[in-house]
């Protein structure tokens, strides 16, 4: 589907005997390719790769990126997996060399003040969870959640128990069920009661001697504070069962409550959410696990950990679940956390809380006489309105998010959780100011009265991007994830 505005391929840019560099020429002799490399490995025919310049190569990608929305370019009120606030000073900390040019073979003399900084978040994230002990290997939250369920199978096992279930509420994060169904248990889906928390009864009567864990998120992707968690632990709990806390939004709770003080036995946190490393396009994450006393024991090795005056990584844990991630997680990240979490301290990340439930409140109220509101309570940092009373009108969820493009916004989340219909699901972030919060109320509120008096302009949006709407069903369905090379001139190998 090429369009008249599109950017040719630097495969259609390439031509025989471009390079994107300039180096003065080699004065010392060359070897020849057969002693550098095992023979197997040395190419026989040139890789087709394209030949261009280097001013076409850095416009080509200049002009790629300007096409992206980004964070750097727009708000972005994606609910849920949210891109919460980045400070560009955390990418110069994460590049200073002794972080960034350390490798994970050095003797561990030689990193003292790397381990130092895991050591530090590993007590910081205790702290800001409630929980006795972390460990930061896990790679994301996904991995987290899965790392989670391992140790909650190793401590019934370590009881002697062998446990089948794992419960997750309907209005879950996709990932729960995920991970739960990968650690090889049954997954039973609990339904929510009318103001959107957990149905007790529905719980009551799924909970017994076989139940190894209910996962949780609180506030739930619905932005809404479960009310009844004490009671809900007690249940659990009662059972013998455990109760994982999906932390991966903790901009909601942050210095106001833990989830180790609401009962919770297992947590992870997404520190590329809420502890500020730009994510998107599937880039690394981290999702550090804590557990109470009771499943320390169990957590991935190495752990590390501050003996006579040093930093050092143990492996000596006999009841470990071993390891989840090569090294040590995703360093990098860590770095960025810590560094986050330093220059807020305790009286700003309560802010961060503060701003992100005011803003969310904010905006809900706003558009509430606009869309449907299902949940219509005090929310936390994200809300779930319904377009159903204007797909009645012939404008689809889906043609709302795309009209937003058009005034230069991010949609929202969009159809999750699946219990809302036509779910509209907007997080503001507490990063955004008043102005930029109103211009989007603005463009949601214009769009509504479109969907009344102009309805084809919302039905065919957007009209302003460099690619109008996509075919998506045909691209789900019979994908090109491959360039097909043309016919084209290379130069000699
Ligand atoms: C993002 C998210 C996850 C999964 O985290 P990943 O790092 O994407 O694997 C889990 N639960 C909730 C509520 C989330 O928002």
């Amino acid at each position: 589907m090429r369009q008249e505005k599109d950017q040719p391929l630097l495969f259609e840019l390439s031509s025989p005997g471009r390079v994107a560099y300039s180096l003065p020429e080699c004065d010392v002799p060359e070897l020849p390719v057969e002693e550098l490399l095992p023979v197997t490995y040395i190419r026989k025919k040139a890789a087709g790769l394209p030949e261009v310049s280097e001013v076409d190569v850095v416009r080509h990608f200049t002009e790629l990126s300007r096409r992206n929305q980004g964070i750097d370019n727009g708000f972005i009120p994606l609910g849920s997996c949210t891109m919460k606030y980045n400070p560009k000073r955390n990418e110069t900390l994460a590049r200073l060399p002794g972080f960034a040019l350390i490798h994970p073979y050095q003797p561990e003399e030689t990193v003292q003040g790397a381990l130092e900084l895991m050591y530090n978040l590993q007590t910081e994230l205790e702290e800001i969870t409630g929980m006795d002990q972390v460990s930061l290997q896990p790679a994301s939250g996904a991995q987290g959640e899965w790392a989670g369920l391992l140790l909650i199978r190793a401590y019934h096992e370590s009881r002697g128990e062998k446990r089948t279930k794992v419960l997750v509420p309907d209005v879950s994060h996709g990932t729960n069920p995920a991970s739960a169904a990968v650690a090889g248990y049954d997954v039973i889906t609990i339904s929510s009661n009318e103001r959107g928390g957990v149905d007790l009864d529905s719980l009551r009567k799924e909970v017994d001697c076989s139940t190894a864990a209910l996962m949780l998120t609180n506030p739930s992707t619905l932005g809404l504070f479960e009310e009844n968690i004490m009671e809900i632990a007690t249940i659990v709990h009662e059972a013998g069962g455990l109760l994982y806390y999906d932390g991966a939004n903790a901009n909601a709770i942050l210095g106001y409550t833990r989830p180790g003080d609401m009962g919770f036995d297992v947590v992870h946190l997404n520190l590329h959410k809420t502890f500020t490393t730009p994510h998107g396009g599937g880039g690394p994450g981290a999702g550090p696990i804590g557990v109470n006393k009771e499943l320390a024991r169990f957590l991935p090795t190495p752990i590390v950990e501050h003996r006579k005056g040093r930093y050092t990584l143990t492996y000596d844990h006999p009841e470990s679940i071993g390891k989840v991630k090569g090294f040590y997680g995703n360093f990098g990240i860590l770095v960025r956390a810590y560094a986050y979490i330093r220059t807020m301290g305790p009286d700003g990340l309560k802010q961060v809380t503060e701003n992100a439930v005011l803003n969310a409140n904010y905006v809900m109220r706003k558009l509430q006489p606009y869309f449907d509101l299902p949940y219509d309570q005090v929310c936390m940092h994200e809300f779930v309105l319904s377009g159903k009373a204007q797909k009645k009108k012939g404008a689809r969820t889906l043609d709302i998010a795309k009209r937003l493009l058009d005034f230069g916004f991010h949609p929202p989340t969009i159809y999750f959780p699946l219990n809302v219909e036509e779910a509209i699901m907007i997080e503001p972030t507490e990063t955004e100011n008043i102005e930029t919060l109103h211009r989007f109320i603005d463009a949601m509120i214009r769009i509504a009265r479109e969907v009344d008096e102009d309805l084809e302009t919302v039905q065919n949006a957007p009209h302003s991007t460099i690619v109008n709407r996509l075919d998506e069903v045909t691209a789900a369905r019979k994908p090109v994830l491959r360039y097909q090379t043309p016919e084209l001139e290379y130069s000699k190998l």
